[in-house]
């Protein structure tokens, strides 16, 4: 590429090495002609297939709203900053790997909900609760009374109806 400091064409490659864990390249140019040396990053061009909601309308991946919604459902649990980025990049990957250029917000909200099921079961509820509200709720309801036996069976003393309440409660 052109040196940006004089303009000449020809540059050369002086060192080279994966940074941001491997989905970026950065490498160190020398003008050939003016020696200056500046940094140039390489990346995938990642593009996100946009999401079809259930009234047919599209809009685009919006991964801050994504990130609020998870947050939410995780409001007061147990769950790392670090353990949340990771499942994100995890959804975003398996979006990207669909190959699709447009998803239902059904596949997205499904694959939230896989991501919830490991992190936090009762973040996992409380997503699900608004996700499959208009939905299967049956699956729903089965998806409950397996939560409510695992409890029940002393994994986790949750109140399932406190739970399903949602997190917008006052009451602390
Ligand atoms: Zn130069």
């Amino acid at each position: 590429m052109h040196c940006p400091f004089c303009g000449e064409a020809d540059t050369k490659v002086i060192d080279s090495r994966l940074v941001a864990e491997g989905d970026q390249v950065r490498r160190r140019r020398e003008c050939l002609s003016c020696r200056e040396r500046f940094t140039t990053f390489e990346s995938a061009e990642l593009v996100m297939p946009r999401i079809v909601k259930q009234d047919g309308t599209r809009q685009p991946f919006d991964e801050e709203k994504l990130r609020d919604g998870i947050m939410k459902a995780l409001e007061k649990r147990p769950v790392s900053i670090e353990a949340i980025d990771a499942a994100l990049n995890r959804i975003r990957f398996r979006l990207r790997a669909m190959g699709e250029r447009e998803i239902s917000s059904i596949t997205l909200g499904e694959e939230v909900m896989n991501e919830l099921r490991q992190l936090d079961q009762v973040a996992y509820v409380r997503f699900a609760s608004v996700y499959r509200s208009f939905q299967d709720i049956n699956e729903f309801k089965d998806e409950i009374e397996r939560l409510t036996t695992q409890m029940a069976n002393g994994a986790d003393p949750v109140d399932v109806a406190k739970v399903l309440a949602g997190p917008d409660d006052e009451k602390e």
